[in-house]
């Protein structure tokens, strides 16, 4: 999308300047979640709010409709399309130069390191293939990390076939037989697309799901008429996360006294959640984490109804059963895995037997255990800084990361989940292509100044 944004910057004075996008898998443009080759894994977000382009919110309705695509029911469709639909984009970008003068080349390499020049104005990127290129600006836009692991004390299980670590991988439910049991860690959107996966599949092995505050996600309605925001009225000077959940919360039966859902004003906040989140302390922030993330994320990230009547079908007919605990161990017996599931303070863990286990408890954010050489090459330089609460990369409000000593980088961006420290929302659509857009509006403005 960034690439896209650089593309149509203003052609009044036109730019000389390659933008190389690097990326490792075959196919550029759809990433990690939308190179789903599953037709029932579902964009959780509407058609209406997945354009690429913000100021052309038809866009990704209008492609769907000239490209005569999948009919999305509710308004939800499924990720390989959208998948297609950027693929398609970027596919433009590289093929015709921009009129603007921006080129733009593919690189189907792995990045596997970035050099910062002595005097922080340049850096080198080199590739898997030993080619190196130097650049006035490199953005990290590296997407998510599998999630990270759910027990600590033996981790033998790691190695083992039937644990499947990355729910994202290749081909990762292909290992499960149809009569084998499994268990599921995490109850969030992608618990729901594993189930969805094996039940398309015609898995009819028991299935268990933990989860440590036992919900699942808040099911779509139909669309309901945008509620008016609040923030400047009643949030725009809280400070605590209890005043804010408060004022929320009053809001809310004030909504109900009207006939109007709590889905609405959940979803006014959203153009906000950046300042609520910008305006607490770090003590703040992780209280928020502690307490209340959990249940934000059940609110905040729905269901496709259709996925969320699934799930309650599958549970109905005593296939899927839901425990809440949380993890303590995972060990290999055999050909089985035994989960030590911690349910209540004083109760002894309970010990459930599965023949595979899925962690599906969202991605790892804590750059400080993330391994790819790349990061660990940046972070070893102090190029790279994770913040305190482990939620992705020290930025400024532009995305430029700060460095160990606490300065703003000319030259090293990122884009992405990794922009959670400054954001906190930093995760779907709406929010990226807005990023997107601003990060390519600042990197054109100081092209401009070098020219
Ligand atoms: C399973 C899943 C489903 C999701 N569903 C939705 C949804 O329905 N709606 C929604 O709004 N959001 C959804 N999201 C959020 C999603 O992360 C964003 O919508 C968006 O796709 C993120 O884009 P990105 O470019 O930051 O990351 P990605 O699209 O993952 O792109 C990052 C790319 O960087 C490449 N890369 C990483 N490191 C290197 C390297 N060293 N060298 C070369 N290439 C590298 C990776 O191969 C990857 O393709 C989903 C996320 C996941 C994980």
């Amino acid at each position: 999308m960034l690439a896209l944004q650089l593309a149509l910057l203003s052609n009044q004075e036109p730019f000389a300047c390659d933008v190389h996008l690097i990326e490792s898998r075959p196919v550029p443009g759809p990433g990690l979640a939308y190179t789903a080759r599953r037709p029932e894994y579902l964009l959780n977000v509407r058609t209406e709010a997945l354009s690429a382009f913000p100021a052309q919110p038809d866009h990704f309705a209008n492609w769907l409709r000239v490209t005569q695509s999948e009919p999305c029911q509710h308004g939800f469709c499924s990720r390989q399309s959208y998948g297609r639909y950027l693929q398609q984009l970027i596919g433009q970008v590289l093929e015709w130069p921009s009129t603007n003068g921006i080129r733009c080349q593919w690189h189907n390499q792995t990045a596997t390191g970035v050099h910062v020049a002595p005097d922080g104005k340049t850096a080198t990127v080199r590739l898997t293939s030993g080619a190196e290129i130097r650049s006035d600006y490199v953005v990290l836009a590296l997407g998510n990390f599998p999630p990270a692991p759910p027990a600590h004390a033996d981790l033998r299980y790691l190695t083992r076939r039937n644990y499947h670590g990355n729910p994202w991988a290749r081909g990762a439910l292909r290992e499960i037989g149809l009569g084998d049991s499994v268990l599921l860690i995490g109850t969030g959107l992608t618990a729901i697309d594993v189930l969805l996966g094996l039940r398309a599949d015609g898995h009819h092995g028991p299935i268990t799901v933990v989860s440590g505050h036992g919900r699942w996600p808040a099911a779509h309605l139909p669309a309901e008429e945008a509620y008016p925001s609040f923030y400047a009225t009643r949030l725009a000077h809280l400070t605590r996360v209890a005043d804010v959940l408060r004022a929320v919360r009053q809001q809310i039966q004030e909504a109900a006294q009207q006939g109007i859902g709590w889905r609405p004003v959940i979803d006014s906040l959203r153009p906000d959640l950046g300042r609520i989140w910008g305006a607490w302390s770090l003590a703040e922030q992780g209280r928020f984490l502690r307490h209340l993330a959990g249940i934000w994320s059940v609110v905040r990230h729905r269901s496709p109804p259709q996925n969320a009547a699934a799930v309650q079908q599958m549970l109905d007919s005593g296939l899927v059963r839901l425990e809440k605990g949380r993890i303590r161990a995972i060990e290999p017996v055999a050909d089985q895995l035994v989960v030590s599931v911690q349910t209540g303070s004083g109760q002894p863990p309970r010990q459930l037997t599965a023949r595979h286990v899925v962690t599906c408890t969202g991605p790892l954010l804590d750059y400080s255990r993330i391994s790819t050489p790349l990061v660990v090459g940046l972070r070893e330089a102090g190029h790279l800084v994770p913040d305190a609460l482990r939620l992705g990369i020290q930025t400024d409000a532009d995305g430029a990361l700060l460095n160990a000593q606490g300065e703003v980088s000319s030259v090293l961006f990122t884009i992405g989940a990794s922009r959670r420290p400054a954001g906190f929302e930093s995760t779907a659509v709406p929010e990226l292509r807005n990023q997107a857009t601003e990060l390519a509006r600042e990197l054109g403005q100081r092209l401009r100044m070098q020219q």
